[in-house]
């Protein structure tokens, strides 16, 4: 096992990685920016190294700089964590170069993944159902014409290289075709460096369903259930609960061992999730993430597997220590992000906490960095935190979920706790399941 690892990150998921790290004995190395020089964790690190100035463009993402500090600390492997560099490939190839463990899957498989063009392919090879729809879009806009009528309106076109919910746009009608691909290539030129886009049947109303797997480098792989991601803003998720209402458990067996057999196919080493969409009882998948999960702790509720021991040691090369048939799910588990903004308008809410109590009690989980008169950067996402509560039914669950919150005191800024508690009582999430439009219809009712 390792002795030390550097974590490349910051915020709650660089305290989640410190933790699993003492708990298995290894040393960690926290890299921060100027503006989280006084964050809990990086005073809880054995070591830290300030790796530049606020901007994460100087800091979280400056390669050399984060290999540096893994150089003079003597660390042997490093975490991405999520966001950042963790689906960096040439981030991922740059740390294996200079000789380090990169915690996650190999470069070419990154590679692969990162762009969804490649990896709605490599997918269909391996039997996984797919979104119908195109390879990347030729130039011609005649030629684009027929392919997009081959597919049937409405599509979303979608940046090859895009994440985080951008780069996308939905196309209900031949006429707006071809203003809508000249925006959208060159939006993904702007955000992502590449301006290739593809087509796909646009699903009016599914849900976001998502598996969990777990590969090491022997080829053996494993699913880890799945996870009901449909509570969305801006194709970004806020309420996460697993497992997913009402997934016949032949159906989620078929669905999760074609995405171990993938696993094995590519193979693949680390934790991964595999996204799909999900209407009238079929999945359609639509890209893999190469990483953990900000979600990732409603499967751990369900599974009590510890999802980032077990990337840990998977990377140390070990072989996995569970099979499927060890896999047992139980209880159901919900997660709220909690994020520093407005809760209706969404609009970041910086600034100093000046008053935090966190919940606790039976089935009560909190991931967070913070803590009284901690100061949120504005340079950051907005995630302050995460709120998991697991019971022995949904209900429970919920239940928990709602004391928890109500509980909860974060003062000084704006938190979406307000927003949480009421679709904790929606009448819709309550009876479940719903879609992926459901919180943005919700929030126009408001504003
Ligand atoms: P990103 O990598 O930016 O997160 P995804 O491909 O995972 O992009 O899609 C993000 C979200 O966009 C999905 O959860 C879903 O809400 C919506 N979406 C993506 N593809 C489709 C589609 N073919 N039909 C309907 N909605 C889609």
């Amino acid at each position: 096992m390792f002795e030390k690892i550097l974590i490349a990150n910051r915020g709650e998921i660089a305290l989640r990685i410190q933790r699993a790290c003492r708990e298995m004995g290894i040393k960690t190395v926290a890299v921060h920016s100027q503006a989280d020089a006084d964050a809990k964790y990086v005073k809880l690190a054995d070591e830290s190294v300030c790796i530049g100035p606020a901007p994460s463009a100087q800091s979280y993402l400056n390669i050399p700089a984060i290999i540096s500090a893994a150089e003079v600390t003597d660390a042997e492997a490093i975490h991405p964590g999520y966001g950042f560099l963790a689906e960096n490939a040439d981030f991922a190839e740059r740390v294996e170069k200079s000789g380090f463990v990169f915690i996650g899957p190999r470069p070419e498989t990154i590679r692969i993944m990162g762009d969804k063009v490649s990896a709605k392919n490599a997918m269909r090879k391996a039997g996984v159902p797919c979104v119908p729809g195109s390879g990347a879009l030729p130039d011609c806009h005649e030629e684009v014409r027929a392919i997009v009528r081959a597919i049937g309106y409405p599509i979303i076109i979608k940046a090859a290289a895009g994440g985080g919910g951008r780069g996308m746009r939905v196309v209900h009608t031949e006429a707006a075709l071809s203003n809508a691909l000249v925006i959208t290539r060159n939006e993904a030129q702007a955000a992502f460096g590449n301006p290739t886009v593809y087509a796909e049947k646009y699903l009016e109303n599914p849900r976001h369903i998502e598996f969990q797997v777990l590969a090491d480098e022997h080829r053996n792989a494993i699913y880890i259930g799945e996870r009901e991601c449909s509570m969305q803003r801006r194709h970004q998720k806020i309420l996460e609960e697993a497992p997913a209402l009402g997934i016949p458990p032949r159906l989620r067996d078929r669905i999760g061992t074609r995405c171990a057999d993938a696993c094995r196919r590519i193979g693949y080493r680390g934790v991964g999730t595999f996204e799909f969409l999900f209407e009238r009882n079929e999945f359609y998948f639509i890209e893999m993430n190469t990483r953990l999960q900000v979600e990732h702790p409603v499967t751990e509720a369900i599974s009590g597997i510890d999802l980032v021991q077990a990337q840990i040691r998977v990377a140390a090369g070990e072989k996995l220590s569970i099979r499927q048939r060890d896999v047992v799910l139980r209880g159901h588990a919900i997660e709220c992000r909690i994020n520093a903004e407005d809760p209706y308008k969404l609009t970041p809410s910086a600034g100093r906490i000046t008053q935090y109590h966190t919940p606790g009690g039976p089935g009560i989980r909190v991931d967070s960095h913070v803590y009284n008169n901690y100061m949120v950067p504005p340079y950051y996402d907005s995630l302050i935190g995460k709120v998991i509560a697991y019971g022995d039914n949904r209900d429970q669950a919920i239940a928990r979920m709602r004391i928890a919150l109500s509980e909860m005191v974060v003062g000084g800024i704006s938190t979406n706790i307000p927003l949480h508690l009421d679709l904790l009582s929606d009448a819709a999430f309550l009876n479940g399941p719903i879609g992926i439009h459901f919180l943005e219809q919700k929030l126009a009712n408001y504003n």
